[in-house]
């Protein structure tokens, strides 16, 4: 009988794991859940602020995906029984859909939501803020760096992990070359609050602080912000701090549903970055920025650790083959431009996770053709995922 594979997010780590069990599982049934019929990339969001990126490149559709046999089925789990082995989703945007699945496998990929719970007012100022995480809200920063004349930009980083650790620190440099290109920088102070000790990743540290006090930017480390108001920000200590723009990134966790059912918080528990096996449940899986793994959350380990989520389905199956991969990616961190070109600069970084301590490794020159690479990288993900390119 062919067994039923359910993967719950169609993101990176989910289209990993489909695509190469579809490759190499013959009678399997795959079944990719996602809350829209489309995927949004992340890593080059923030160059909408620049309008050096554009939206129509970095969405993809899911139908070249459906003819290679994977069902896509569109709605939002909100629920899910491990012991009966069954998920819910409810109704979405394309039909009627509420309705409970069977699975033999699951795997958990949905990656991360926000959560503001910690911070008091976020209820009634949730309007004030924006960041280059979401589709609306970072149109929302896009247009008020175009259009404000004066004030102060502050950006905050939670305290790590949270998905993807160069981005606060793209968004003040970015922040700061749309104002310095409107020829209003001077009259913008632009401040950085960060949770921890160093903007992230810890090992590009001190190439952010050099090219923040090129730029002007202010940046205040280990301070937790705990409120904000209609125009200002308080952290834990008691400090208080205006702002006219504020790009505020909540502190990331795993869907609610997954603490309901009892698989961890805030992260899905799993056995090793090897083995992604929930530790009670042979047949619950997990990958991607969901899983509680002990590396920063971004996409190349997403994918990697879709692959050792695919090999381990696959061995269980009794398949003996399996996909080459390993932990260890190379990242570009958008650091701007200070003459305020739009045309951004960016920092190249490498780390090696399969030695202990990591180790990680950096150019620390600033360069343009880094960005382009970052976009071909970009582009050449969402091909592989998602069957096609952009025209
Ligand atoms: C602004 C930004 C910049 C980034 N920059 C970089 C970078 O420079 N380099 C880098 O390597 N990474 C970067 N990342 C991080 C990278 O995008 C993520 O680490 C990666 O996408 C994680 O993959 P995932 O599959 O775990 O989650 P995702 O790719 O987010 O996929 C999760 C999917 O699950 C769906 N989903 C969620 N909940 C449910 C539900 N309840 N029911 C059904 N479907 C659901 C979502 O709609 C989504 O399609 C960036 C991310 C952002 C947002």
């Amino acid at each position: 009988m062919s067994k039923k594979i359910v993967i719950v997010g169609g993101g990176i780590a989910g289209m990993g794991i489909a695509n190469t069990l579809a490759e190499k599982m013959k009678n399997t049934e795959i079944t990719v859940i996602n809350k829209e019929d489309f995927y949004f990339a992340g890593p080059s969001r923030p160059l909408l602020l620049t309008k050096e990126q554009d939206y129509n490149r970095i969405i993809r559709g899911y139908e070249k995906v459906g003819e290679k046999g994977i069902k896509v089925t569109i709605g939002n789990v909100y629920k899910i029984d491990p012991d009966n082995r069954k998920v819910y989703i409810s109704e979405s945007t394309i039909g009627y859909r509420n309705e409970e699945i069977d699975y033999d496998y699951l795997v958990l990929t949905p990656g991360i939501v926000f959560d503001d719970s910690s911070i008091t007012g976020f209820d009634k100022y949730w309007w004030k803020n924006t960041t280059v995480y979401d589709p609306g809200r970072v149109n929302v920063l896009k247009e008020r760096l175009w259009t404000e004349n004066e004030g102060t930009v502050l950006v905050y980083a939670p305290k790590a992990p949270y998905r993807c650790a160069p981005a606060p620190t793209e968004t003040a440099l970015l922040s700061h070359t749309v104002l310095a290109y409107r020829g209003v920088r001077s009259k913008f102070n632009i401040i950085h609050i960060d949770a921890n000790d160093k903007t992230q990743p810890p090992f590009a540290a001190d190439i952010v602080k050099q090219t923040y006090d090129k730029a002007g930017i202010q940046l205040v480390t280990g301070q937790e912000i705990t409120e904000i108001g209609e125009n200002y920000v308080v952290t834990k200590s008691g400090e208080k701090y205006n702002f006219t723009i504020l790009a505020l990134l909540e502190p990331n966790r795993a869907p609610k549903f997954i603490e309901e059912a009892g698989l961890g918080t805030p992260f899905v528990e799993i056995r090793s970055p090897q083995d992604l096996r929930h530790p009670k449940y042979d047949d619950i899986l997990s990958a991607g920025d969901a899983a509680k793994l002990p590396f920063p959350k971004n996409q190349e380990i997403a994918f990697e650790s879709s692959l050792f989520a695919a090999n381990k389905i696959l061995e269980m199956e009794g398949v003996s083959e399996k996909v080459p991969v390993q932990y260890a990616f190379v990242g570009w961190a958008y650091m701007g431009n200070l003459e305020g070109k739009l045309e951004t600069l960016s920092l190249q970084f490498q780390m090696d996770l399969t030695s202990q301590p990591p180790k990680p490794s950096k150019d620390p020159q600033l360069k343009r053709e880094y960005t382009l690479q970052k976009d071909k990288w970009e582009q050449a993900y969402l091909e592989k995922l998602f069957g096609y390119k952009y025209l």
